[in-house]
């Protein structure tokens, strides 16, 4: 009997048949810009100027998502590298403090919102304290080169003209679309759209669950195939991406498409999509699904429409109405106990998220200044995010 399980195991091996789950697999991640530069996506914001640091860079957005990513992953016993676990400058006496915190990363952000040189450096040298800070994206695509992990992700968000309502998801892979240059680097992101596309908290203007924008970078971009081959020859458009492992980049949504832009500047709503890339990852490698729930949703105006020069919305869509700031959502179990509570930000979105909660009804009671107050009973599933979106009435 034994010798037939061991046979068994033996051939599995030759057979190269996989073990489930995210246990003991590599995943990259690579949480687009870094710093606080031109390059960074700048974008004014309805409360912050141009280059503010508290006003919109991807750098912030992106890695944000990627810690959320990096957790659940980590949690499940996946291998997880990130090229960098901090926005802004990293100074050498951090390094030699052990910076290994991943909720610290704002400590790059100065106080006084001017925009300051040193917060424009970011690349430190990995050593034995440290955790690495990476953004360049040709010393990016080398490390993955050399480490072959069995996923790759940049996260970034897209850009249009500022104030234009386009707002899609895309993933692009190394090569041409129908024709990846890593064999399923295609794969992974068809299996992951479907649990990313499924966000009801925002406005798609392109798309739907059941028609991807899976694309090779260079369909994608234009450009002659295979592309211009960089120092390990792999050939592609995307710098970030000219390795020969599986993986591909996320163009989560628009920061030009205005409401977004506000959501994005809500740490929360980026964990938000950090869990659906999460769950989109899991599901390739068929992981075991989480045995928590989750529970999102934007408190807005049932009457007052937004009207401001930097919130461009989609006519009729659900962004027409004014987000409520300083709103109090407030969580209660089955019994009527409060448990939790969150109140929305300043930045005009709206956003509340409670995560990691155990399954079964809950109600919300939703109170703000000059609106009525209201409840709202919901149930929460195992490895779902329930969304809601709660309209508040003037008094
Ligand atoms: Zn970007």
């Amino acid at each position: 009997m034994k010798k037939t399980v061991v046979l068994l195991l033996v051939l599995m091996c030759i057979m190269g048949v996989q073990a489930k789950g995210l246990k003991g697999k590599t995943i990259y991640l690579n949480p687009g810009h870094g710093g606080y530069t031109t390059g960074d996506r700048p974008t004014a914001t309805i409360n912050w100027e141009y280059m503010d640091t508290l006003s919109f860079y991807e750098t912030r957005s992106n890695l944000w998502k990627a810690l959320e990513v990096a957790k659940h992953l980590r949690q499940d016993g996946a291998n997880v590298i990130m090229s960098r676990t901090r926005s802004g400058y990293v100074t050498k006496s951090q390094m030699e403090d052990g910076i290994l915190n991943e909720n610290q990363e704002s400590h790059a952000i100065p106080s006084e919102h001017k925009v300051d040189k040193r917060f424009n450096q970011v690349e430190t040298a990995a050593d034995e304290y440290g955790q690495q800070q990476i953004v360049g994206l040709e010393r990016i695509a080398c490390q993955v080169d050399s480490i072959k992990p069995d996923y790759f992700l940049s996260m970034h968000s897209n850009a249009h003209k500022n104030g234009s309502t386009v707002n899609y998801l895309v993933m692009l892979f190394r090569g041409e679309t129908g024709k990846p240059y890593f064999e399923n680097s295609d794969k992974m992101a068809f299996t992951m759209w479907p649990y990313v596309f499924d966000n009801p908290l925002s406005v798609w203007s392109h798309y739907a669950a059941d028609k991807p924008a899976v694309v090779g970078d260079i369909s994608w971009m234009g450009g002659t195939p295979p592309g211009t081959p960089n120092r390990t020859g792999a050939t592609g458009y995307y710098a970030v991406l000219k390795f020969n492992a599986p993986g591909f980049l996320v163009e989560g949504s628009f920061h030009t498409y205005d409401p977004e832009r506000q959501r994005l500047l809500n740490r929360d709503y980026c964990r938000l999509e950090g869990l659906r890339y999460y769950r989109g990852i899991r599901a390739y490698f068929d992981g075991k699904p989480e045995k928590v729930g989750y529970l999102a949703g934007t408190v807005k105006s049932a009457t007052e429409k937004m009207n401001h020069p930097r919130y461009t919305y989609r006519e009729g869509s659900d962004d027409q109405w004014k987000p409520i700031n300083g709103a109090m959502v407030y969580l209660m179990d089955s019994r009527g106990v409060n448990i939790k509570g969150y109140r929305t930000d300043g930045e005009y979105n709206g956003v509340f998220t409670f995560f990691g909660l155990k399954p079964g009804k809950y109600t919300l009671r939703y109170e703000a200044y000059g609106y009525e107050t209201q409840t709202e009973e919901v149930v929460v599933e195992a490895d779902k995010t329930t969304y809601v979106l709660p309209k508040l009435n003037r008094k």
